[in-house]
């Protein structure tokens, strides 16, 4: 049996990037309230299974098939994951992203893990509820918040995990289960980039995936020193492939296809010195995608900023061959990381490139502009505490989010998240919000919610494709929910001591002043 946990299940209604409130805490009424609207329990067929499942599950899914058979292999409702276990169940297999709540949006959410998210609290219900006495089956995870465990030291045991699996076993998985069935696996086994699977070795998905994701690469190699993507070896999928699996996806009746990537403009890169985008295979992929039944709109779910300064006349043509326009934009997950050049040449190395990385915040304001100018969206990560950041840049990553709120017509989001010590910075201190917030770093954060408060202001309505009543509901409660952030906020700036320093806008404004520090 395999199984993930509610939060993973949850299409959020497909309200754009609600999947982020996962990560807000269990333990305010509040935030309860908000996550019972929005999050929308999993659609399931007549038997009770889930319909739409994260992809990474559905590849071991499909792996396990392959060489077990159907029958052998059931993907479990976590609401009632007990009645999908028999007397002839040998493993379950857990697929995880935020299990212990330390995912970066998580750790911002919830000051630094004082507070529980739901991607936490769902998984320990999950895991909780398998653990039953005298139970013959053993429990195994893997997925992308495996490395979790790495970091706390006794979960495992305590939760009754027997196996913990760490790196791509796409075609490994049913070698596993089978070891583990036999009583002949370690409590963790860890594959490495040597035993990753090459495209050949990867089975197509049986059956639709969550929001209606399709792999269409696999690794980065922009080398940023925090994340662990770059250390994956790169591998693009072909284009018959990712039509076979594209279309499960639309006989589901899935009509906009989520294309995920690391870095979308580095499908099939051939230039690695200056990094610069191969327009022609990103084109045809696109144009791919849109070509084939069913499929009425396509988004990547990664792409670095840079792309679109050194190539704007891609993003151009990409918004042409999916239909974008004022009443259609394209969402694009990207990461900021920081506005000070010092740290962007420190830990981002290639991300800027062709450009130097010096350049980077410079990158990001013209980026951010030749995409809104095309009707793409940028949902931008911040990181807090990057190893070595000091209070002066993080000053100056507000100043870029000022820059960026200066853009006419400008639209994007800015996530603030917390370091935590994945990549190669593994083994490096995790930001503990609580304790080492400052006052430059507390701006990074404050700035980025008012202008995601902005955002639901000025657009949520517009974007949110739901009846009037639903969208109504959402929409008030984003609202609302928004500004108690920011009152809590601003109650922790006034008990810490912190000035809130105002936008570059209102400074000018300011007759007189300088240098203008509004107390919150
Ligand atoms: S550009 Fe993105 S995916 Fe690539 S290494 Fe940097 S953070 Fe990772």
């Amino acid at each position: 049996m395999l199984a993930a946990d509610f939060t993973l299940l949850t299409d959020f209604r497909n309200v754009p990037l609600a999947t982020f409130f996962s990560c807000i805490p269990t333990d305010y009424w509040q935030s309860r309230l908000v996550f019972r609207i929005l999050a929308s329990p999993p659609q399931v067929d007549g038997q009770g299974r889930p319909t739409r499942v994260p992809y990474g599950l559905r590849k071991i899914e499909s792996s396990l098939v392959q060489t077990n058979g159907r029958e052998s292999v059931v993907i479990a409702d976590p609401r009632h994951v007990e009645q999908f276990i028999d007397d002839d169940t040998e493993v379950v297999g857990l697929h995880s992203m935020d299990p212990l709540g330390l995912g970066p949006v998580s750790m911002s959410f919830t000051m630094g893990g004082v507070l529980t998210p739901y991607t936490k609290a769902m998984f320990l219900d999950l895991v909780g509820r398998l653990q039953r006495p005298n139970r013959k089956y053993k429990v195994v995870l893997g997925g992308p918040g495996g490395w979790h465990f790495d970091c706390r030291d006794g979960m495992q045991e305590k939760l009754g995990i027997d196996h913990i699996v760490h790196g791509e076993v796409d075609h490994l998985a049913p070698e596993i289960f089978d070891r583990i069935a036999r009583g002949d696996a370690p409590p963790v086994m860890r594959f490495t980039n040597a035993t990753a699977p090459s495209v050949d070795q990867i089975p197509k998905i049986l059956a639709p995936t969550m929001h209606g994701m399709n792999e269409v690469m696999r690794g980065c190699g922009r080398g940023c020193e925090f994340c662990e993507v770059t250390l994956r070896r790169p591998r693009y999928f072909p284009l018959n492939y990712i039509g076979d699996e594209i279309a499960i996806n639309a006989r589901d009746g899935q009509s906009s296809i989520q294309l995920h990537s690391d870095d979308i403009f580095l499908y099939k890169l051939e230039n690695w010195k200056t990094m610069e985008p191969n327009e022609d295979a990103v084109k045809d992929l696109f144009r791919f995608v849109m070509d084939q039944p069913g499929v009425s709109h396509c988004y990547p779910t990664h792409g670095t900023v840079s792309a679109a300064v050194t190539n704007p006349g891609l993003i151009a043509d990409l918004t042409e061959i999916v239909h974008g326009g004022p009443n259609k934009w394209i969402g694009i997950q990207s990461g900021i990381e920081t506005g000070s050049p010092a740290l962007s040449r420190a830990v981002l190395h290639r991300k800027a490139a062709p450009f130097s990385a010096e350049e980077w915040p410079d990158l990001v304001v013209q980026g951010t502009e030749i995409l809104n100018r095309n009707y793409w969206y940028p949902a931008y990560t911040i990181i807090m505490g990057l190893p070595g950041e000091t209070p002066e840049d993080a000053w100056m990553t507000v100043d870029l989010i000022d820059r960026m709120e200066q853009i006419p017509d400008g639209h994007f989001v800015t996530a603030p998240l917390t370091f935590v010590p994945i990549g190669v910075l593994r083994g490096e201190q995790f930001y503990n919000l609580d304790e080492m917030i400052d006052e430059a770093r507390f701006n990074v954060a404050y700035r980025a919610w008012r202008h995601i408060l902005r955002e639901v202001d000025q657009d949520l309505w517009r974007l949110t494709a739901l009846p009037a009543p639903m969208k109504a509901l959402i929409v008030v409660t984003a609202r609302l929910g928004g500004r108690y952030v920011l009152g809590i906020m601003e109650r922790f700036a006034r008990e810490k001591g912190f000035r809130i320093r105002a936008p570059a806008k209102t400074r000018r404004q300011a007759e007189g002043h300088t240098i203008s520090f509004p107390t919150a």
